[in-house]
């Protein structure tokens, strides 16, 4: 059988059969126990990697917090020069790094190269940037005095990402922060780390190339252990969190108990309003691939469909219709459609979500299941499910993290279909179709949508980087990548200039001096 030239792969990358774990650049160490990474797209050990012990943490951040004294005074444009760099040398390995993506994670092999074009994407926008990191001057109220803002790079940035994106969080974190003067310790997910070990072998060669020093660019593996590692060193003035809202609210309160600065990009419960005015056939489109896509396991993957009742039914079996052509299967075959979950876990959880929504009282309109077989072997393999439910069920207030897609149904005016895409404590992504032009504009209005992204007439799922990304409620309410993101990564400081030789004191008070 084709191993989809994963052997090649994994030899390009630098994957082994047994990783270190910990690394500062071109050192590698570790001495934590072994991490065994399965692929859920066969069921097969790809490699093992060494998770990293609290002596390979201090030892990464002796190493990070040295090379910042280098890298905060290289001029932003030089910084951006590397991160150019970087982006080359992943635009080499993009079949590769694409297809271990693919195979640790199980998303399909096209997903897995737009992750890594994600990558190379925002590295172009952060060497732009890297000339723009540019302050307001203001006009001071004291004769002979000129005040301007600028901004200074924090120091070392903890970042913490999920399984479900495993190489391009961390370059939306990192690219931006090192154009900023920050460098990087990056703790990937425990599912994922043989990404993590890619990305930093990737970043190594350039860093080594242009002979800078270790510690700009530093990858720890482990569980939520080592997570609390980042999560409570004052040294560590901003922690990047990305992962369940579970995970985020245990982070952000270690980050707010020290007083330091969270980054939080947690679960979604997307919605797609379909108004009277919707274009049906775009309509399924976006949302068969929101609901499907990635297996439902993108923050952004379309949860819920809020369909007007007059077009209830003809949306319902328009969707349904669309879910009869979907191919499960091995996501390395681009004739598949649809691949794994995760892990067991993942598959448990899918199938807990299906009990409780008829429990609720749900209807399931397209039967779920987990595929036996040939092709199968992982165990991973779940069917794409429908079920007819409600807003207020519990297990529709909740993320699964699979594709479980609800169908809801409204009348009436089309803030009644807003209140119900609001009503959950998640608040990412949105979108509505509809060609009605005061549906869209009251749905991106100020008593709109609620979400850090609302769409019109495109589904929920993905996003480019020149937008800010990110969503508010239980989301976490951080932003990353595009627009004014940057400004995260760094700190603010005033500055006032007086030219004069007299000094006049706040509130007209004098010192007969
Ligand atoms: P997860 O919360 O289980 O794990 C995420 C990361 O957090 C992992 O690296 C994990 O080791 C770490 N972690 C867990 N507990 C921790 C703790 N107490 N302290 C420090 N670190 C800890 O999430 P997952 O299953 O890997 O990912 C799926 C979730 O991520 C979904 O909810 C999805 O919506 C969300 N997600 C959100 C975004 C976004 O941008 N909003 C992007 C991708 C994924």
């Amino acid at each position: 059988m084709t191993d989809f030239g994963i052997k090649e792969a994994l030899k390009t990358l630098g994957v082994n059969d047994i990783n270190e774990g910990t690394s500062t650049g071109s050192k590698w160490f570790s001495n934590g126990e072994l991490i065994e990474s399965y692929s859920p797209v066969d069921g097969k050990l790809i490699a093992k990697v060494k998770a990293s012990t609290k002596e390979d943490y201090e030892n990464v951040m002796t190493a990070a917090t040295e090379a910042f004294k280098t890298w905060r005074v290289m001029p932003a444009p030089q910084r951006g020069e590397i991160v150019r760099q970087f982006g080359e040398k992943l635009r080499e390995k993009k079949e590769a790094l694409g297809k271990l993506v693919s195979y640790e994670m199980g998303k399909s092999y096209q997903e897995g190269l737009g992750e890594v074009q994600e990558m190379i994407d925002i590295c172009d926008f952060a060497v732009g940037l890297s000339r723009q990191l540019h302050g307001l001057t203001m006009h001071s109220e004291r004769p002979g005095h000129r005040m301007y803002e600028q901004y200074h790079p924090l120091g070392v940035v903890g970042i913490i990402s999920a399984f479900n994106f495993p190489v391009a969080v961390w370059s939306w974190n990192t690219a931006l922060a090192w154009i900023c003067g920050d460098v990087c310790v990056w703790k990937p997910s425990e599912k994922t780390p043989l990404c993590g070990v890619a990305c930093q072998n990737i970043i190594t060669e350039v860093l080594q190339e242009n002979n800078l020093p270790e510690g700009i660019s530093c990858l720890v593996n482990g569980d939520y252990v080592v997570g609390e590692f980042i999560s409570k060193d004052t040294r560590i003035p901003l922690v990047s969190a990305t992962g369940s809202t579970r995970m985020g609210k245990i982070v952000a309160s270690e980050v707010a108990g020290r007083l330091g600065k969270s980054l939080l990009e947690l679960g979604g419960n997307n919605a797609i309003i379909v108004t009277p005015d919707a274009d049906i056939k775009m309509t399924v489109i976006g949302a068969v691939f929101g609901a499907v896509g990635t297996a439902g396991q993108r923050c952004t993957s379309t949860r819920r469909l809020i369909i007007h009742d007059s077009i209830y039914d003809k949306v319902k079996n328009a969707v349904v219709d669309a879910y009869k052509q979907l191919r499960i299967g091995n996501p390395l075959d681009e004739n598949n459609h649809v691949g794994p979950l995760i892990d067991k876990d993942a598959v448990a959880m899918y199938n807990k979500a299906l009990e409780k929504v008829v429990a609720e009282g749900g209807n399931i309109i397209v039967e779920g299941g987990v595929l036996e077989g040939e092709g199968y072997e992982s165990g991973c393999y779940v069917k794409p499910a429908i079920a007819e439910a409600a807003n207020d069920y519990e297990i529709v207030q909740h993320e699964t993290f699979a594709p479980v897609l609800y169908l809801l149904k409204y009348s009436g005016d089309v803030e009644n279909a807003i209140n119900l895409q609001n009503g959950v404590a998640q608040g990412l992504s949105s979108a509505i179709m509809t060609n009605n032009l005061r549906e869209a504009e009251r749905f991106l209005s100020h008593a709109g949508s609620d979400c850090g992204i609302a769409n019109v007439n495109i589904g929920t799922s993905g996003a480019e980087i020149g937008g800010a990304f990110g969503g508010e409620k239980e989301t976490g309410g951080g932003r990353e990548s595009g627009s004014d993101a940057w400004k995260i990564y760094m700190r603010r400081q005033t500055n006032t200039i007086n030219y004069t030789t007299e000094l006049p004191l706040a509130q007209g008070i004098k010192f007969d001096l």
